[in-house]
């Protein structure tokens, strides 16, 4: 059975998405990336062969794509046809799917990303990595203080009555508002109702100050599996917001399916290395390189013994040995 692999490694989750050769989802992981994106890669790809096993099913893989901000370490380590960023990932993914949207927000445990689609391209985007008030992370964090399933955060955000309004602009203003309101004697659900709108917010605030946004508005990441969230984005622009039927995992799927497109319009044998990957000791290192006052700091991954590859060198030094030895397509920059 042929299909397609999508690898979208960020620095909170890493999303691995199995696909027929149709587009439609056969397998999938969400995880933890816990620091180790090499561990959370084989992790999620062992657990697929071991599924695709119980199912006495044989996959080919024939287009693997890798996105996220460890795409290029993910396209080394499991043999990537296509490494691309995020946006594109998204935005492919989501056009499949609602082909008429022209908004999407995604949320995500450490970044957002605002991508504005007109005509099914791609016209402007924002991103936002610098403030975690509007992220996933942050969100569990204040579940685990407020001794709160995350799963259960949407629901006490229905519920709420009369949502406190809670500084949303940075993480220590939005805590420190949040345990004065409690101080005050308000519910569980009007914090966290008061919560999810100032995420909301803050991201409109931010990641798309001065964009036009038009619907179909589409909501997508991690932190759309909130419905408190969504709930409060329909109630801040007035309008219904879609969430995906696999909301978590649009990156990954957008990574296989351009591959697909990639290796479709360039036909090739799959660089995959199978998923012999998640039984395989990848060791990484980063050193300084002194030879020029750039002090480049190189990063380095072993496949065994073998250096399979090196970054970080602006001049080539280290890295353009390497370089017929990588299968991975892509251009300078991952676009
Ligand atoms: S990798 Fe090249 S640019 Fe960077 S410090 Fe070494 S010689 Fe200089």
């Amino acid at each position: 059975m042929k299909m397609l692999l999508g690898i979208d490694v960020g620095s909170v989750s890493t999303d691995i998405a199995v696909l027929d050769e149709e587009g439609e989802v056969i397998a999938w992981q969400y995880l933890r990336t816990k620091g180790n994106p090499i561990e959370a890669i084989k992790e999620g790809l062992a657990k697929i062969e071991k599924e695709f096993q119980d199912k006495g099913l044989d996959p080919e893989v024939v287009a693997v794509g890798t996105t996220g901000s460890a795409r290029y370490l993910a396209g080394v380590v499991v043999g990537a046809d296509l490494v691309k960023n995020e946006i594109s990932a998204h935005a492919f993914a989501t056009i499949r799917e609602i082909p008429d949207v022209r908004t999407i927000f995604e949320i995500g445990g450490q970044d957002s990303k605002i991508i504005l689609i007109r005509d099914q391209i791609v016209v402007d985007f924002g991103m936002n990595s610098v403030c975690a008030a509007g992220t996933g992370s942050f969100l569990d964090h204040q579940a685990e203080r407020l001794g709160i399933d995350i799963t259960e955060f949407g629901n006490y955000a229905l519920r709420a009555k009369n949502p406190v309004r809670i500084a949303g602009r940075c993480t220590v203003f939005a805590e420190s508002d949040m345990i004065h309101k409690q101080q005050m004697g308000a519910s569980a659900e009007d914090i966290i109702g008061g919560l999810c709108e100032a995420l909301v917010r803050n991201y409109l605030n931010n990641v798309a100050r001065g964009k036009e946004l038009l619907p179909p508005f589409v909501f997508q990441g991690g932190v759309s599996e909130n419905i408190g969230i969504k709930k409060a984005f329909e109630k801040t622009l007035n309008h219904e917001v879609i969430i995906p039927k696999n909301n978590k995992i649009m990156g990954a799927i957008g990574a296989a399916l351009l591959a697909k497109h990639d290796v479709d319009k360039n036909p090739r044998e799959t660089a995959f290395k199978g998923f012999r990957v998640a039984r395989t000791d990848y060791k990484t290192r980063t050193f300084y390189c002194n030879a020029c006052p750039n002090n480049c700091e190189i990063y380095e991954i072993r496949e065994g013994n073998t250096v399979i590859a090196r970054w970080g060198d602006i001049c080539g030094r280290w890295s353009e040995g390497l370089k017929r030895m990588k299968k991975v397509k892509t251009n300078k920059d991952g676009k």
